[in-house]
């Protein structure tokens, strides 16, 4: 059981916090604040969302750059192929290289009208996912993650479609692929496996979503095609009013799916922050992650 193998033993751990940008100066102080609680964990990457429709489009690079600037943090900057074209695409994929972003998270994205809706896409732009990454793959020399789905993407006709995408991704250049949120890791590891089936061998990290919040994150979870299981559910039912409690029964709920994951030999995560650290931080610790403070220039 990895976890409770001496740490010499272990492939050394992998982790990566994924951010928003920032809309107003309260929340900017949030964002920072929490980059600079997590950036002494030496993260591989911090990671920040684009906006439905590219609507964070100079926020995305703002934050991505100075990131890295303040902190000497490596960051990825995510983008979508919503509502543009190709060229216009490309051009902010040479914005990230001019500003000196090596790592793009590429996905396709959602139509403005909701998840749920279908997907459209620009006449002249990339259709997918798949597409995207073969087209920043021939403008520069980029680190690229992509999406994966343990409980299969919403659009995904069956799970032969959704590993044959995922698939299609990694073959058009991706190193890796990060999860949507999932609270059963037994999904999880079965996504893993049909992967592996497929002769998929890139790593499938994790994307682990602390519950700060079940009401928010239940609303998250039903819009991309999480499932909450009952258990869970009713670890959390009546405690909206009972923020302390609640704050006990989510970290203990994240503290049980990373551990479990460790002791099934799981060594990259990847924290979806929602700009907040007190979970996380917690988390990284349990997976035995400290901060080095002197490697951070704080503010
Ligand atoms: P794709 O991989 O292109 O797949 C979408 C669907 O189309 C799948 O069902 C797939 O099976 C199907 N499909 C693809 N190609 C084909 C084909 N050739 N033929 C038939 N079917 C096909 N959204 C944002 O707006 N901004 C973000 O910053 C953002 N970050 C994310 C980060 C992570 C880690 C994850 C997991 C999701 C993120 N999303 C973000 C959400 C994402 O945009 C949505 O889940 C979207 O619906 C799908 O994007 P994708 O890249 O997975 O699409």
């Amino acid at each position: 059981r990895t976890s409770r193998q001496p740490a010499q033993l272990r492939p050394p751990l992998q982790i990566s916090f994924e951010f928003f940008p920032p809309k107003t100066d309260a929340m900017e102080e949030r964002f920072w604040e929490t980059i600079h609680k997590l950036a002494p964990l030496r993260p591989r990457f911090v990671s920040v969302t684009y906006g439905a429709g590219g609507t964070t489009r100079e926020r995305t690079l703002r934050m991505v750059s100075q990131v890295k600037s303040e902190t000497g943090v490596d960051a990825a900057a995510h983008l979508t192929c919503v509502g543009a074209s190709r060229d216009e695409v490309d051009e902010v994929v040479r914005g990230y290289q001019r500003a000196g972003i090596n790592r793009i998270v590429a996905l396709r994205g959602d139509p403005p009208e909701g998840v749920g809706q279908p997907f459209v896409p620009h006449p002249k732009g990339y259709r997918n996912a798949a597409e995207l990454v073969a087209g920043i793959r021939r403008i520069g020399d980029f680190d690229i993650s992509v999406a994966a789905y343990p409980e299969r993407h919403p659009q995904s006709a069956d799970w032969g479609a959704e590993i044959d995408n995922l698939k299609r991704k990694l073959d058009a250049g991706a190193d890796r692929a990060i999860t949507q949120m999932f609270f059963s890791n037994a999904d999880y590891l079965r996504y893993l496996e049909r992967a592996r089936a497929a002769g998929i061998t890139a790593p499938i990290v994790p994307g682990i979503q602390p519950i700060h919040s079940f009401k928010q994150i239940s609303g998250f979870a039903s819009r991309c095609g999480a499932s909450i299981p009952t258990w869970l559910a009713d670890r959390f039912e009546g405690l909206e009013n009972d923020p302390e409690t609640h704050q006990l029964v989510a970290a203990a709920v994240a503290a049980e799916q990373v551990t479990e994951l460790l002791d099934e030999g799981v060594t990259e995560f990847h924290f979806y922050t929602l700009n907040r650290y007190n979970l996380v931080l917690a988390l990284a610790r349990l997976l035995g992650r400290r901060p080095a403070e002197e490697t951070v220039s704080a503010t």
